[in-house]
């Protein structure tokens, strides 16, 4: 791919994703194989005037090798001094940068239970720390293809050449061209976001319904509070940022403990590096009660299974079918993308965000109104070209949100 371009992304990155400011500190987590074009970013931090830029690398190949090899006391012990460096982030509040590359099928082959032990383990010593950070900083994810995962898309493609094509693909999704300035781009998108935002507010839902030909007929209910966004959002400190380069999504929080019927994924989904294939959820009272995948049934049974909240919803998210991303025809293996192709649920984690006055709730208002608390919030898709989802308002009137997988308001 031409440097120019490759430039272009990365100033973006920095400038509309994390928006960083003069004097900030920044974190920026990415691969080791991805050394130089995290050089580029750590650049353009500096240019936009951070102070200190701290990078975390990581590798799939030495995550591996860990979770093989290191048992799972070893592997759940937060050191002192990892504990030190989460709790300074949440005083600095730097803004993050996360840069995504992996093999989505990299820690194939590692226990489900040992990874899902250890993530809970160390939850209870970081959580405190991430509920500190919460909506107070910036931080936005953005990929770069890395040769594994470019070889899983376009396996018929050399190397070298797949990751040529998997590089087109993600610079078309973020509006990196030649002969435009994508910072104006991402304005103009941004605009789009709130206009579509504000018309799906002017109704308030108490329930959404699902249903599509392939068995999804399913219902989740709201709070009064839900507000539909969209696009960049403000952190409670004032600063403009987009958290999820590409995104066309728009998206809610439900009320937790209110959805009923089943819902059949659309496309696979790549979770703590393992990919799952073919499944389906059926709700009760809220929460997932059967699980039935044909590939990686382990691996979802141990995720509903995280905490309580796991096995309940914490976003509703519309994507046309006819969409920028949707029409690439492309699976990239890599939610990021994925879930910008399709209308998606996330099981865990709620968006406080999405509920109106949540500036002046504490996070026990906030649960007691109906927004999900978990450690994970894993997106699934479930768009389909026969999706129909109908609104039903707190007035009692149905209102026709998406007829045959597109928008009808
Ligand atoms: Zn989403
Ligand atoms: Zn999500």
């Amino acid at each position: 791919m031409k440097k120019s371009l490759i430039k272009k992304y990365a100033r973006l990155i920095v400038r509309v994703g994390a928006n960083v400011q003069k004097g900030q500190s920044v974190v920026v987590s990415c691969a080791v194989s991805q050394a130089d074009f995290c050089a580029l970013v750590v650049d353009e931090c500096y240019r936009a005037g951070a102070k200190y830029v701290n990078v975390q690398w990581s590798d799939d190949k030495i995550s591996r090798l860990k979770f093989r090899n290191e048992s799972v006391r070893t592997l759940s012990t937060v050191l002192k001094w990892q504990e030190e460096r989460v709790k300074w982030m949440s005083e600095e509040l730097p803004c993050r940068i996360h840069i995504v590359s992996e093999d989505p099928d990299g820690l194939k082959g590692v226990n489900p239970a040992k990874m899902q032990k250890v993530q809970v383990n160390t939850y209870k010593v970081t959580k405190k720390y991430s509920d500190a950070m919460e909506s107070r900083h910036q931080w936005t994810i953005a990929a770069v293809p890395g040769e594994a995962w470019a070889k899983k898309v376009f396996p018929e493609l050399r190397k070298s050449q797949a990751v040529e094509k998997l590089w087109r693909a993600i610079l078309e999704t973020v509006y990196v061209t030649e002969d435009a300035d994508p910072v104006e781009t991402w304005e103009k998108v941004n605009a789009d976001f709130k206009a579509r935002c504000a018309e799906l507010n002017k109704d308030r839902f108490e329930y959404l319904h699902y249903k599509s030909s392939n068995g999804t007929d399913f219902k989740c209910w709201l709070m009064p509070e839900s507000k539909w966004c969209g696009g960049g959002e403000t952190d409670l400190r004032g600063h403009f940022f987009n958290p999820n380069m590409p995104t066309i999504e728009v998206f809610t929080t439900p009320k937790k403990g209110m959805a009923e019927g089943k819902v059949v994924s659309t496309k696979p989904l790549s979770y703590r590096g393992q990919l799952i294939e073919n499944f389906s959820f059926e709700f009760k009272g809220g929460k997932v009660v059967s699980v039935k995948a044909e590939k990686g049934q382990k691996v979802l049974e141990e995720m509903i299974s995280s905490d309580e909240g796991a096995a309940m919803i914490g976003e509703l998210a519309l994507v046309p079918q006819d969409s920028p991303i949707s029409n690439q025809n492309i699976l990239y293996y890599e939610t990021l993308f994925d879930e910008n192709a399709s209308c998606h649920i996330a099981l865990g984690r709620g968006y406080r965000e999405c509920v109106d006055g949540y500036e002046n709730m504490t996070a026990d208002e906030l649960s007691d109104r109906g927004v999900n608390d978990s450690m994970i919030h894993v997106d699934f898709m479930i768009g389909a070209p026969d999706l129909s989802i109908t609104g039903h308002t707190f007035d009692g009137r149905d209102v026709e949100i998406f007829r045959d997988g597109n928008f009808v308001i």
